[in-house]
């Protein structure tokens, strides 16, 4: 091994090269080396292990960890690692396998070691509440690391960011974008980070690297310099490349840098984020006045670059102002992580906020009170109860529930294996396959398979296929007034707030608990008056872009297009008895809107009754076999604990609001529909009467039983119907409970065509509707091309649906009325809700466990 080895080094070093990292395979030869060494090759194989190896949760750390954690326990042996020797070198293996093998160790007697490797160990994760029972249990070792966690030891023994870093100008004139530093062409070359450097300008300027060699025997560091740096795609590589040329080594980290600085007059905000978060110091001043071979000082703390003789070459401020701390981390991301575990461990030994860390920028000053989003905030950041936090201020709310639909889940899941993540830090993260369950291809079930104990093994809770749609379910799991995000645009909550996100980010809020996040403004949309007769829910969802376009702050049109929604919070006032399966549709709705999020101001009545109906749901969960039982569990007793005290938080009478938008409930007296292809453009009923309809859509996770009920209502008697219908329940427990209430023989009669419970049509990436067919759909959206070819949709509720279905055209207001009234008197039956905690079946699953079968310890459901 070691002679294949070498000759490796020396193919590599002739083209100036590292050699590559182990892998797992040299790895275990490595360490079958390590066990009887031969002669002579002591210092290349300790050079191997300690330097050579990947860590994290690549497969060679795993085989890495292993070997040592045996060595620590006495179970393998080596001449040359002693057991305090394997454990120091675990604890440089930055997280993942090392982690486990670690806190194992502090129940033995290496459990000294173990405190001062886990020390500096940030990514924890759920790890952390392992050594938080330990310490509990009274275990002094566990109390010692966690108090080390909490005075941010793993930080105040970084080295602070300098007063004065002197370095050389390499200096790129012009524009710089992320192709040239990460040319497309040498993609293939990404992953293997010095090989692909090689890359880096070769076709902006072909002597770059010769001239940082030159630079470079100066012996100082090279400064990034440009007036326009990292425009173009967002690349990871090509922050990779300016590290590997001018950053530092990780130490024991093979093949990967960090560190470095970036001047440019203007650099690109993605760029400036991957920098920030590879532990980069990128910062915006006017570079005019600096020259390639210029050795300068940078005075960060001052704002100041000069030059050797102490003029002022450039001004500039840090931003932002946790700059400093950041790059004492080692990175934006790392400092976050980092400062969550101090946090939990501060809260595990009922310590104060610390105040090691630089504090974010303060909030706009503003003696005005809060709105409901911004409270809610607030608490997720440890503000004072009542606090909120203003727009526009940088904060980490704590993401609670976190959501992963299956097309972006794939990703989210490679997200996470880089942040070395064995085990989510969020309270719950739920993993659903609500986008393929119906007609998967092979590569979604190869998903299905692998993806739900990738997720339940770091303590998610993955759903199945079959079970339905991911916002119905993520719904039934979140907790009042919390904050959380999700894989998925319409990830929103209606008794919390949500920020939808990418898959990084996603995996980031998963893995840390937190995310990152600048406070956005408030749109007040406040409803008053009385329900007019055959008005629904979805009437007054559309009823608020409606409104919109009505005090022209909403145009449809693309071109200068207006919409006084994006990028804001949606706060819903006025309908505050709704249920909170109700008022997912506002918040549901809010992604048309192109709104960052949507808060729906509810009476506590029925938020007691929700949380009561899924604490039933969730039992059934664990009894049926959902993984993982510990999160549903946890889940469970913290819905109890709010339903012992059931304060929901509110709005102040002075919250300051982007804009105020009225609507009067008794102007509203026809229907409201989205029209053909854009979820802005609504029109009332009569302005579409007539239009011919061939296929009709109940589905996604806009509806909810009565939805259903109602459809089938108006369908009674019909017979066969003119028209295509499709029948998409949300949920498996939906779709269950309409066959028992033989709902389902109305759709049967009709001719439906039902689907298993899931998005269905909504998506589009399954079943279709016919090449250019008119659909009316209760879905979400209705752009060109998504439920099928040329298809024109209307968007609406599934009343008007049903009537569209029967009469294949859109009614007249007066024949829609007509059947409404005539078909839908008895709405308390009609609009029932699923409440589990009354219905027997879910509530046998309870006696059973009551009666012995199989006990889970949990308080009495208040
Ligand atoms: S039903 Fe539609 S909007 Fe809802 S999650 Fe599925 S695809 Fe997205």
């Amino acid at each position: 091994m070691l002679k294949a080895y070498q000759a490796h080094v020396a193919e590599r070093s002739a083209i100036q090269l590292p050699p590559l990292p182990l892998s797992a395979e040299q790895v275990a030869q490595v360490v079958e080396l390590l066990k009887a060494p031969p002669a002579g090759e002591a210092e290349t194989l300790l050079d191997l292990i300690a330097n050579r190896t990947p860590a994290g949760v690549d497969q060679a750390a795993y085989v890495k960890a292993a070997f040592l954690a045996d060595i620590a326990k006495g179970i393998a042996k080596s001449p040359l690692i002693s057991p305090e020797k394997a454990v120091e070198l675990l604890g440089t293996m930055l997280g993942g396998y090392n982690v486990q093998a670690l806190v194992a160790l502090l129940e033995t007697p290496m459990a000294a070691h173990a405190v001062k490797a886990l020390s500096s160990t940030i990514l924890m994760f759920d790890a952390f509440h392992d050594v938080d029972v330990l310490m509990k249990a009274g275990n002094a070792h566990a109390k010692k690391l966690i108090e080390s966690w909490a005075n941010a030891e793993w930080f105040t023994n970084a080295p602070v960011l300098a007063k004065e870093i002197k370095m050389v100008v390499f200096k790129v004139d012009g524009e710089t974008n992320t192709d040239d530093l990460s040319p497309a062409q040498d993609a293939w070359s990404r992953p293997d980070i010095p090989l692909h450097a090689k890359a880096m300008l070769i076709n902006k300027m072909p002597d770059g690297l010769k001239l940082i060699d030159t630079l470079k025997q100066k012996g100082l560091p090279l400064a990034y310099v440009g007036d326009v740096v990292g425009t173009g795609s967002s690349r990871k590589s090509a922050i990779n490349s300016v590290q590997w040329f001018m950053g530092n080594d990780i130490p024991n980290i093979p093949n990967k840098r960090t560190g470095g600085v970036i001047l440019g007059a203007k650099i690109a905000p993605i760029f400036f984020n991957t920098a920030e978060d590879s532990g980069a110091l990128p910062i915006q001043c006017d570079v005019s006045k600096l020259n390639m071979g210029d050795v300068i000082v940078i005075k960060p703390y001052e704002g100041k670059v000069l030059n050797e003789a102490g003029d002022v070459l450039s001004t500039f401020e840090l931003n932002p102002v946790t700059m400093p701390d950041e790059v004492r981390a080692g990175g934006r991301i790392p400092l976050i992580i980092g400062r969550g575990l101090t946090s939990n461990a501060r809260k595990a030994l009922g310590l104060p906020e610390t105040t090691a860390f630089i504090k974010a920028a303060p909030a706009v000053s503003s003696t005005k009170g809060y709105t409901l989003a911004q409270k809610m905030v607030g608490r997720a950041c440890g503000l004072p109860e009542g606090v909120g936090v203003r727009p526009n201020t940088y904060c980490e709310p704590k993401a609670t529930t976190v959501g992963s639909q299956d097309t972006t889940g794939g990703m989210t899941r490679d997200e996470l294996k880089e942040l070395a993540c064995l085990g989510f830090s969020s309270d719950l993260v739920m993993q659903s396959f609500c986008h393929t369950a119906a007609y998967p291809k092979p590569v979604d079930i190869k998903l299905q398979h692998s993806l739900p104990e990738f997720m339940s093994s770091r303590g998610g809770v993955s759903l199945r296929p079959g079970d339905g749609v991911i916002h119905s379910w993520l719904n039934r799991l979140i907790l009042p007034d919390t904050v959380g995000t999700g894989g998925d645009s319409h990830t929103r909550f209606p008794i919390g707030i949500s920020f939808p996100a990418g898959s990084g980010l996603v995996a980031f809020a998963a893995a840390t608990g937190a995310m990152p996040l600048d406070m956005p403004e408030s749109v007040l949309v406040r409803f008053k008056g009385t329900m007019q007769p055959g008005i629904t829910l979805r009437d007054l969802v559309n009823a608020i872009p409606y409104a919109a376009i009505q005090e022209g702050n909403l145009t449809v049109g693309k071109q200068g297009k207006k919409n006084v929604f994006n990028g804001r919070i949606l706060e819903i006032e006025g309908l505050p008895d709704l249920k909170v399966e109700q008022a997912f549709e506002f918040a549901d709705a809010s992604a048309e809107r192109s709104a960052n999020g949507c808060t729906v101001l509810l009476n506590k009545e029925p938020v007691i009754e929700f949380l009561n109906s899924n604490i039933v749901l969730m039992q059934n969960m664990i009894e049926n076999g959902y993984e993982d039982a510990r999160t549903l569990q946890r889940r469970i007793e913290n819905m109890q604990a709010w339903l012992a005290k059931p304060e929901l938080l509110t709005p102040d009478a002075d919250a300051e609001y982007a804009h105020v938008i009225e609507i009067d409930l008794n102007e509203i007296k026809e229907p409201l529909v989205a029209c053909p292809n854009d979820p802005d453009d609504i029109k009332p009923l009569s302005a579409v009467v007539g239009d011919k309809i061939d296929e009709v859509f109940i589905g996604s996770c806009m509806t909810n039983i009565g939805h259903y009920r109602a459809a089938a209502k108006v369908l009674e008697g019909s017979g066969s119907i003119p028209t295509r219908l499709w029948i998409a329940p949300p949920t498996r427990m939906d779709e269950a409970q309409l066959r028992d209430e033989g709902v389902y023989s109305t759709f049967g009669v009709a001719g439906a065509r039902t689907e298993i419970p899931g998005c269905s049509l909504c998506m589009g990436n399954q079943a279709r509707v016919a090449d250019k067919a008119t659909v009316f759909s209760t879905s979400t959206r209705n752009f060109d091309n998504r439920m099928g070819k040329d298809a024109r949709v209307y968007l609406g509720s599934a009343e008007l649906a049903a009537v569209c279905a029967k009469l294949g055209r859109m009614p007249s207001h007066a024949e829609y009325l007509e059947t409404v009234g005539n078909k839908l008197a008895n709405t308390a039956e009609i609009y029932k809700y699923l409440n589990f905690d009354q219905m027997t079946e879910y509530k046998a699953a309870l006696d059973t466990l009551s009666s012995g079968k199989k006990v889970i310890p949990i308080a009495e459901v208040v």
